[in-house]
């Protein structure tokens, strides 16, 4: 007999994300995402350069700053971000490789919360709830507002543990 645990859905489909993470070619962070629809695996994807050119551990990260008026309490204020332009995102790769008609109404799982530009792809995309684990601070109070817009289910992952052998480090 064996004593392992049957994991759920959510822990089925989140370890798989977090394995594909290990795929990524971005130091900075490594992100996975999955398309599931119903209870089938349509389509898989991390963030990287596009295929055929140098990544990030061999040419080294790419990175851009960006400036953002947010307002606060009433006031604007700067907040700055900086990104590794060379990678597609995983939730980019994941739309460049799935069909239109296999997205309607299904579900992404991804280790990261998603960006804004990845949160407004996805929100056009067809997909219905988006569920993640790591949070991404600087743009959760639009991407979260972005989504109730849409009535897509947004949702964090509680009490989730990834397989301990798929956590790279996060830079932000
Ligand atoms: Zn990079
Ligand atoms: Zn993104």
């Amino acid at each position: 007999m064996s004593t392992a645990v049957r994991k759920d859905w959510d822990t089925y489909f989140m370890d798989i994300a977090y394995m594909v993470s290990t795929r990524s070619r971005c130091m900075r962070r490594h992100v996975g995402s999955v398309l599931v629809q119903g209870k089938k695996l349509l389509g898989t994807a991390y963030n990287g350069a596009p295929m055929g050119l140098p990544d990030c551990y061999e040419a080294g990260c790419m990175i851009a700053e960006e400036v953002e008026l947010v307002n606060v309490d009433g006031k604007e204020q700067v907040l700055k971000k900086q990104r590794c332009i060379r990678t597609i995102h995983a939730e980019q790769n994941l739309l460049l490789f799935t069909d239109r008609i296999d997205r309607e109404g299904s579900v992404v799982y991804v280790t990261d919360e998603p960006c804004w530009t990845c949160a407004n792809m996805l929100a056009n995309s067809g997909i219905k709830e988006v569920v993640f684990h790591r949070a991404y601070p600087k743009d959760t109070q639009k991407v979260t507002r972005l989504m109730e817009q849409m009535g897509i289910t947004f949702r964090q992952l509680q009490n989730y543990e990834p397989p301990q052998d798929t956590i790279a480090p996060v830079s932000n």
